[in-house]
């Protein structure tokens, strides 16, 4: 059982993560509406391409591309009958990369939301949801990641369903959760709750942590939260997107320049957060920016609401309300 991760993270002050795997594909040519986990099979050579240019640009952790890779997802794209292949692939072409990079890389094996509801407000059972997940685990394990990186999930079901369907490999599991609604999930769960229910899952999360969601000030304050609730001791993620998403031309962009996404990983060092990447819109451009300003800084206290503001951008009013009752309780 990979151990990696953890020593890693004895051994150093911070990780670095790496950035979005989906919309960068899509800027290298998947076309829209294509599973990005099919690239596995029929175009390695641009899934390697992506996990070394974020391995070049300073990453010490990939995600394989495999967020998509639950049966439940696949079966959008008619592939559900082929799960094992499509993230045993992924994960061997990470291993691939990271074993030529010439310095230790955490494998992360990535295994986002089946995108489905569970009863009584959905179709999905908790044992469907499990064996789902199990399913997708197992083929990632076997194929040799170091980790399963449970992220951008939003309810307890799914939670849940994803930590135990991971239980069997052995392997260390971290979650992320997706706070996009003003200070919240999409099912209204905050930081706290959040960290409050990682107590019931076994296996532990060897980190807790927040991706993806409005953008990096608003991460900032879920962060945050986050230190409050799971204590000094804890092993926080943080992988924002690449600044507030936009509509242009009626689809969604990303504009955060590195220099954003540099201030922001300072801060999130500031908040004591271990592992910092970027999720949507992040390239391994931004990625190289954030490891040196990353190299360069001494964190400072953690910031308060008016700093954030002033240097990453305005906050939900959600956000802003739940960043104002922790300041008092603290
Ligand atoms: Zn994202």
């Amino acid at each position: 059982m990979s151990d990696v991760l953890r020593k890693m993270l004895s051994e150093r002050p911070w990780l670095l993560a790496d950035g979005a795997t989906g919309t960068s594909f899509f800027a290298t040519g998947l076309p829209t509406g294509h599973a990005p986990e099919l690239w596995n099979l029929d175009e390695p050579d641009k899934v390697r391409d992506q996990y070394r240019a974020f391995v070049d640009a300073g990453c010490d952790i990939i995600l394989t591309n495999s967020f998509g890779g639950t049966r439940n997802r696949l079966k959008l794209h008619q592939a559900e009958g082929r799960v094992a292949e499509i993230n045993t692939a992924a994960a061997r072409l990470a291993r691939e990369v990271a074993g030529q990079a010439g310095r230790e890389i955490v494998v992360a094996g990535s295994m986002g939301p089946t995108g489905e509801m569970y009863m009584p407000l959905g179709e999905l059972t908790m044992t469907q949801g499990t064996a789902a997940y199990a399913e997708q685990a197992k083929a990632l394990a076997e194929a040799g990641v170091d980790v399963l990186w449970i992220e951008t999930i939003y309810s307890f079901e799914e939670l849940t369903a994803a930590v135990t369907g991971a239980r069997a490999t052995g392997l260390p599991v971290v979650c992320t959760m997706s706070f996009d609604t003003a200070g919240r999930t999409m099912m209204g769960i905050t930081a706290a709750q959040f960290v409050e229910e990682t107590h019931k899952l076994t296996p532990s999360p060897l980190a807790v942590g927040g991706n993806c969601g409005i953008g990096p000030s608003e991460l900032l304050t879920t962060l945050i939260g986050l230190r409050e609730a799971a204590g000094a001791d804890a092993v926080l993620v943080a992988k924002s997107n690449c600044g507030v998403p936009e509509f242009v031309d009626g689809e969604i962009a990303y504009q955060g320049t590195p220099e954003l996404m540099a201030d922001y990983a300072r801060l999130c060092l500031d908040v004591g957060v271990q592992i910092i990447g970027g999720c949507c819109g992040t390239t391994p451009a931004h990625i190289r920016v954030m490891r040196a300003a990353m190299e360069a800084h001494t964190p400072v206290s953690p910031p308060n609401l008016e700093t954030i503001i002033e240097r990453l951008g305005q906050v939900s009013r959600g956000a802003e309300k739940q960043f104002r009752q922790l300041d008092e309780g603290g």
